[in-house]
Formats: structure tokens, C-alpha cells, sequence
């Protein structure tokens, strides 16, 4: 039996039902799958430049580059690369260390496993965070690409904080209480008297060892060039590219991710995202090393291009 207006009401419905889907699918259009390309600006990576300021200290490069893995998790691609796809892939949390013949430098800290737990991570390795620590101890100098917990929280993490403080190379974003080094707190009294490392473009900090500024993903990110002694040349690009196919695809980080958990300039990262696929296209010998590509990096120590762990 037809009730009155019964099919004013499933018209109503099914109406209502169609727009609720409709806003699902723009929301997750949205936040997983938009990687709009800016139409004007560029981010300027001058590599003549870099190659002259990495020139002007006297000196051989590092001859080897040691690659400690502290942690990994896996998470869907699409959240690491917008409008990719659903598979999980490997994030890992590492540190690099330069080996120069008397002096190394290490390259982002990780984390500690107390803050791998509080991440969720899925496996920490214990071991590799003792090597760290000694590593950052016998560093000539440490820097990070940034200053988020899982690249800044080892340096914050070592029992020897206050003694190898001095010898971090932290420009004064990464130095500051922001709120992108939450959940990290600086330990009580350790920041008095530290200066932070000012420079602007591009800065030499050993032979062969370049920072390059790139704020977009933090205020205070940078990556960093290498020459190694043999010449082979490599980009740290930190989170402005996490995954190698951020830069293959030219795809950031999903909005779900830049939007509401890392609150990051998306603009800014897109313009360095762009800049490093044209780089690696002309420059195809140019070693990228991305912040967080567990199987990128993997490959790189399979084709004997990074030393897996540090000895
Ligand atoms: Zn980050």
C-alpha cells in the first residue's frame, strides 16, 4: 500500500543519499588523491653552485656512506604519495653517517624506541640505536634535514645530549620550540648558550658537504649534498621527498597527511618536488637519497652506493 507522499520521500532519499556521496567522493578525492601542480614560481637548485660551494673547503669528500636503520612501519602509499595506491610500503626511520678519513659527520638522528612506540612503529632495533649514539658521540658534527621527532629526536634522545649539543649544526628554525618538534621537548637548561647555524642558499660544512636551504615541509628543512671522494655525488632530500616516487611521480604527500598531521606548505614542497624530478632527469648519475624510502634505500645498499649500518 502506497502511504501519501511515500514516493516524495524516496525521491527525497535517494536525493539526499546521491549528495552525501557525492561530498565522500570529493573528500576523498581531497584529502588522498589531489597533487594539483602550481602553475608560476619554481624552487631554484642550482647544482653549479652547490658544486663550488662544496669546492671551496680544501679536501677530499667522505669515502663511504653508512646507513643505520632504526625503525620501520608500513603504511598505505597513497598516504606517502598522493593518488598512488592503497599497498603498504616500508617507512623507515634511519641516520646516515659520512666517513672521512679522520672525522665523520652524521646526517639525522631517528628516534629513540620510546618515541618509535609512541609512532606505532612496527619493529625498532635496539642495537642500531646504540651504534647511533655512539656515532653522534664520535661525530665532528651532526645536522638533520629537519626538525620533526623522527630526524631531530635522536640527537634530543642521547644520554649525551649536552656534550654533543656543540657540535650540532641546527639552524635556528630547527633550534626553536615549535610546534613541529612536537611531541619532542628540548631536556631542561640543555639549549642555554647554543647558537644556531645561520646561513642562507647554500653552505659548506666539510669538503664535498653542502646544506641546501629548502623550508616547505618544516620551517627549518633543508637538504644536503655529497660529494663523496670518488666523485659520486648524492642529495639528502629529508621529507621534501620521503619516497623516491615522490620525485619519479611528482606527487607530494597526501593532504590527509600535509593538511592535518604535518602541517606543511604544500606549495613550497610541490615547487622541490618539481625541481628534483627535472634535476635527476638531467643529472641521472645524481645519487637521491629520499627521508623515509625503506625500499629505495635498501636498493641504494644492495648496489653498494650506501653501507648498510654503521661500523
Ligand atoms: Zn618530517
Amino acid at each position: 500500500m502506497q502511504v501519501p507522499g511515500g514516493s516524495a520521500m524516496r525521491r527525497w532519499i535517494i536525493g539526499t543519499a546521491g549528495v552525501l556521496a557525492m561530498i565522500a567522493v570529493v573528500a576523498v578525492y581531497w584529502l588522498f588523491y589531489d597533487n594539483r601542480l602550481p602553475t608560476s614560481g619554481s624552487f631554484p637548485i642550482d647544482l653549479a653552485a652547490i658544486r663550488a660551494e662544496a669546492a671551496r673547503m680544501p679536501g677530499g669528500g667522505p669515502v663511504r656512506i653508512e646507513t643505520e636503520t632504526l625503525s620501520h612501519v608500513r603504511v598505505p602509499k597513497i598516504a606517502m604519495v598522493a593518488g598512488s595506491d592503497w599497498s603498504k610500503i616500508d617507512v623507515a626511520r634511519m641516520s646516515h653517517r659520512l666517513v672521512f678519513p679522520d672525522r665523520s659527520i652524521v646526517i639525522d638522528t631517528a628516534f629513540d624506541q620510546a618515541a618509535s612506540r609512541a609512532s606505532n612503529d612496527d619493529s625498532y632495533d635496539p642495537a642500531a640505536w646504540r651504534r647511533l649514539v655512539r656515532a653522534m658521540d664520535e661525530a665532528g658534527a651532526i645536522v638533520i634535514t629537519h626538525e620533526h621527532g623522527d630526524h631531530l629526536g635522536g640527537l634530543l634522545a642521547s644520554p649525551h645530549l649536552r656534550a654533543i649539543l656543540p657540535k650540532a649544526l641546527l639552524n635556528p628554525e630547527q633550534f626553536a620550540i615549535s610546534p613541529y618538534i612536537k611531541p619532542l621537548r628540548w631536556p631542561p637548561g640543555v639549549r642555554a648558550g647554543y647558537k644556531p647555524f645561520r646561513y642562507h642558499g647554500v653552505r659548506a660544512i666539510a669538503p664535498g658537504v653542502v646544506l641546501i636551504r629548502a623550508p616547505g615541509h618544516t620551517p627549518g628543512s633543508q637538504m644536503i649534498y655529497v660529494r663523496r671522494a670518488d666523485g659520486r655525488e648524492f642529495l639528502f632530500t629529508g621529507d621534501a621527498a620521503s619516497m623516491a616516487d615522490n620525485v619519479r611521480l611528482q606527487r607530494i604527500r597526501s593532504r590527509l597527511v600535509t593538511d592535518f598531521f604535518t602541517h606543511e606548505n604544500r606549495r613550497a614542497v610541490i615547487l622541490q618536488t618539481i625541481a628534483l624530478h627535472r634535476l635527476t632527469a638531467e643529472h641521472p648519475q645524481l645519487v637521491l637519497v629520499p627521508g623515509h624510502d625503506g625500499a629505495a634505500i635498501a636498493a641504494l645498499q644492495h648496489a653498494g652506493l650506501l653501507v648498510q649500518s654503521f661500523h
